[in-house]
C-alpha cells in the first residue's frame, strides 16, 4: 500500500487565468484546486489547451501576455533554515509575488525546476552542456551556442554559492547522474552534439541542478523512443527518491502517469473533471472524459484483434463560445438533455480521495 499524502508543498486554490483577447476572453484554467506534496508525483492529464500547461506557468508566476492570474490562489509552502538552522516553512502566494522580482527568481530553477518535452527549442546551442540565467533558464531551455556544461555551471551559480570550478565539476556529476556517458568529455558539447535522448538528459540534468523542491515536468518524454522514454522516467524516479523532490507531471499519455504518479488531476477546457489515487482512478473511473481517455490507451499483453482503438468523439468546443452547463456535454456518451447543458457540476466526493465533477453522482 502506498503511504498517505502528507506535507504539501504546493497549494492550488481556486485559480483561475484569463487571456483577455479582442475576440473575447479565454479561460485558460478556470477555477482549479490541487495539492502537490513533498516527495510525491502528481500527473496532470487532458488534451492539448486544457490549462495543464498553463497552471504550471502560473506556479511559476511566468503567465505570457495578454494572460493573468484572475482569481485564486498559489500556497507555496518554501522550507527555510532559519538563525538556529532548523527548517521553518515559510508560506508564500506565489500570485502575489513581483513576478520579475528577487524572490520568484530564486524559486524558479532553484526551488522549482521545469522540463519541457523539446529540448533543442530549450537547450541553447550556443551554449555546450550547462545553465544560464534569463527567462530560458529558468524554463530550462537549452541555449543552441552555449556547452551544456556551461549551461548547468550557469544554473548552478544562479543559486548556490559555488565558483566557476565547483559548478562545472557539479554539471559532470549531474550529467553522470543521468546517465550521459563520458560527462568529461560530453560537458564540453554543444546542444546539437547530442542525441535527442542525451538533450532531454541534459534538460534534466539541469532542472535538477539546483537540487529543487518540485520538478515541473510538462510532457517531457513525448518526443522520445520508447526505450529512451523509459530511462528518463527511471532517472527522474530515482532523483525523486534520493532528493524528497515533488514532481509535477504533465502528459496526455495515461500509460506514463500510471507508472509515475501517486496522484491524477484530469483537467478538461480549464477545469479539474476528476481527481483522485492512481490506481482508483484507473479501476474505478468516474467521469465519462476519464472513462473515454483510458479507453484510447493500448492495453499491454492484450491480442491484436484489429479492433481499433476508442478517440473522443467530438471537437474540442471553441474557447469564446463555451457550451452551457457541463462543458464537457456535446461529446458526451452519457449526456442527460435539460440536465447536462443546463447545470454546471460541482465537486461530488465518490471514495476516499476521489471526486468527480459530472451530474451522473449529484
Ligand atoms: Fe456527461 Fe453530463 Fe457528466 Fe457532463 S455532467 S460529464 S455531460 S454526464
Amino acid at each position: 500500500m502506498s503511504k498517505p499524502l502528507h506535507d504539501p508543498l504546493i497549494e492550488v486554490k481556486d485559480l483561475r487565468v484569463e487571456f483577455d483577447v479582442r475576440a473575447g476572453i479565454v479561460k485558460a484554467v478556470d477555477g482549479l484546486t490541487l495539492t502537490i506534496h513533498r516527495g510525491k508525483t502528481l500527473g496532470v492529464i487532458g488534451e492539448s489547451g486544457c490549462g495543464k500547461s498553463m497552471t504550471a506557468r502560473a506556479i511559476l508566476n511566468m503567465i505570457p501576455k495578454p494572460g493573468k492570474i484572475t482569481n485564486g490562489e498559489i500556497i507555496y509552502h518554501r522550507r527555510m533554515k532559519n538563525s538556529l538552522e532548523s527548517q521553518v516553512d515559510d508560506i508564500i502566494d506565489l500570485t502575489k509575488v513581483d513576478p520579475d522580482g528577487k524572490v520568484i527568481r530564486q524559486i524558479r530553477g532553484g526551488e522549482i525546476g521545469m522540463i519541457f518535452q523539446e529540448p533543442m527549442s530549450s537547450l541553447t546551442p550556443v551554449y555546450t552542456a550547462g545553465v544560464h540565467i534569463n527567462e530560458a533558464v529558468s524554463l530550462h531551455h537549452l541555449v543552441p551556442l552555449q556547452k551544456v556544461g556551461d549551461q548547468i555551471g550557469e544554473q548552478v551559480q544562479a543559486h548556490r554559492k559555488v565558483t566557476k570550478e565547483e559548478s562545472r565539476v557539479i554539471a559532470i556529476d549531474m550529467l553522470r547522474r543521468v546517465g550521459i556517458p563520458k560527462p568529461e568529455e560530453r560537458v564540453d558539447n554543444y546542444p546539437h552534439q547530442l542525441s535527442g535522448g542525451q538533450r532531454q538528459r541534459v534538460m534534466i540534468a539541469v532542472a535538477l541542478s539546483c537540487e529543487p523542491a518540485m520538478l515541473i515536468a510538462d510532457e517531457p518524454t513525448t518526443a522520445l523512443d520508447v526505450s529512451i522514454e523509459a530511462q528518463i522516467l527511471d532517472i527522474m524516479r530515482d532523483l525523486q527518491q534520493s532528493a524528497n523532490m515533488a514532481i509535477m507531471f504533465i502528459t496526455h499519455n495515461l500509460g506514463v502517469i500510471a507508472s509515475m504518479a501517486e496522484e491524477i488531476v484530469v483537467m478538461y477546457m480549464g477545469k479539474a473533471v476528476e481527481q483522485g489515487k492512481v490506481l482508483e482512478i484507473f479501476q474505478n473511473p468516474k467521469h465519462p472524459y476519464t472513462q473515454a481517455l483510458l479507453r484510447s490507451i493500448p492495453k499491454l499483453g492484450k491480442k491484436k484483434t484489429g479492433e481499433r482503438l476508442a478517440s473522443i468523439t467530438g471537437m474540442v468546443p471553441d474557447p469564446f463560445n463555451l457550451p452551457t452547463g457541463c462543458v464537457f456535454h456535446p461529446r458526451c456518451p452519457m449526456f442527460m438533455a435539460g440536465k447536462c447543458d443546463k447545470i454546471a457540476p460541482q465537486w461530488k466526493k465518490v471514495g476516499e480521495d476521489h471526486s468527480v465533477s459530472c451530474l451522473l453522482y449529484e
